[in-house]
């Protein structure tokens, strides 16, 4: 297949089975790897379809600057799709996260701006959405596609991931018994979590958070290594009635299963992709032999060179 740009092939990522790090009382745990995906991250896909939704309803003019705040990721994917759409982008990130997603952006021409993180996430992620908020009001070109709140960002899932998800499940006679996942935005959770519940309406969906950001759990909001996932806030567009049960990740744990995804399964994926596992191996354990979970490795492990994950 010929795409007539790169966004064509946004999407289509293999579910990868584990071998090694399931035993015989366990279910099975299949791995959405995103990794692969387009601008190596799952973000491409909401990126995508936040800007393309945009474009449909003329938010969006040929001299329009794309800002948003972000942990990383969805930067990476807005720089990516404004390249090639030809739009401005203006990313604005905490510092706490790794100079390898800035470099990234600006490689694909965006301006990062950074934001520092003085040790509470949450509070930093506030200040670089009062910033692009503010960059609004002051200039009319201004665009921010807001994902902890835009509906695109879980039709992104609905439609593309999860319809993934369920097509090769569906392909080799299996439904899906529990999913898992953690949160930045919750359009994941909620996109793949609502759509596997339409079809398998006793799929488990159990949510993940890093001990030092779990606020679900009721917990304090402090740094942790996880990036992506535990920004501190409720986002408007989660869905937390989905959830039937939450796992407190600690940092070790997280950066142990990434790099047991590397070395045991050949999956080289970010810190929330062992995250995410971590609270996979506890519901396959939990649901038993014969059963299938499903997560996802959100990013691949390339821009992690310079934390905790190769420290
Ligand atoms: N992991 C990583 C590495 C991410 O960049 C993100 C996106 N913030 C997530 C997990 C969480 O995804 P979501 O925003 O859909 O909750």
């Amino acid at each position: 297949m010929i795409c007539e740009n790169i966004l064509e092939a946004v999407g289509s990522t293999p579910l990868i089975r584990l071998r090694h790090m399931t035993g015989s009382d366990d279910a099975q745990v299949l791995v959405k790897f995103e990794g692969v995906n387009v601008g190596g991250s799952v973000k491409t896909r909401t990126a995508l379809r936040m800007i393309e939704g945009a474009e449909k309803r003329g938010e969006l003019a040929p001299d329009s600057i794309i800002v948003e705040p972000t942990s990383g990721n969805q930067g990476v994917g807005l720089a990516l799709v404004a390249a090639v759409k030809g739009y401005a982008a203006r990313i604005i990130m905490p510092d706490s996260c790794s100079v390898e997603r800035r470099r990234i952006m600006e490689h694909y021409g965006a301006e990062v701006l950074l934001v520092h993180d003085e040790g509470d996430i949450g509070a930093c992620i506030e200040e670089c959405i009062a910033l692009a908020q503010q960059m609004a009001a002051e200039d009319s070109r201004v665009f921010v596609p807001q994902q902890f709140v835009n509906r695109d960002n879980l039709a992104a899932h609905r439609e593309g991931t999860a319809s993934e998800i369920l097509a090769d499940v569906e392909e080799a006679g299996l439904s899906v018994d529990g999913f898992c996942s953690g949160f930045g935005t919750g359009g994941t959770i909620t996109g793949i979590g609502g759509e596997l519940r339409r079809v398998f309406p006793d799929v488990q969906v159990w949510a993940a958070e890093p001990e030092h950001a779990a606020l679900l759990s009721g917990g304090a909001i402090g740094t942790h290594v996880q990036m992506g996932i535990g920004d501190g806030i409720l986002p408007a567009i989660m869905d937390t009635s989905l959830i039937d049960e939450i796992v407190v990740v600690t940092d070790d744990e997280a950066l142990e299963c990434a790099r047991r995804l590397a070395r045991e399964e050949g999956l080289f994926a970010g810190i929330s992709s062992g995250t995410n596992v971590a609270c996979a191996l506890r519901l396959a354990r939990k649901l038993g032999p014969g059963k299938t979970v499903v997560t996802l490795a959100p990013d691949t492990g390339e821009r992690y060179f310079s934390t905790a994950l190769f420290g």
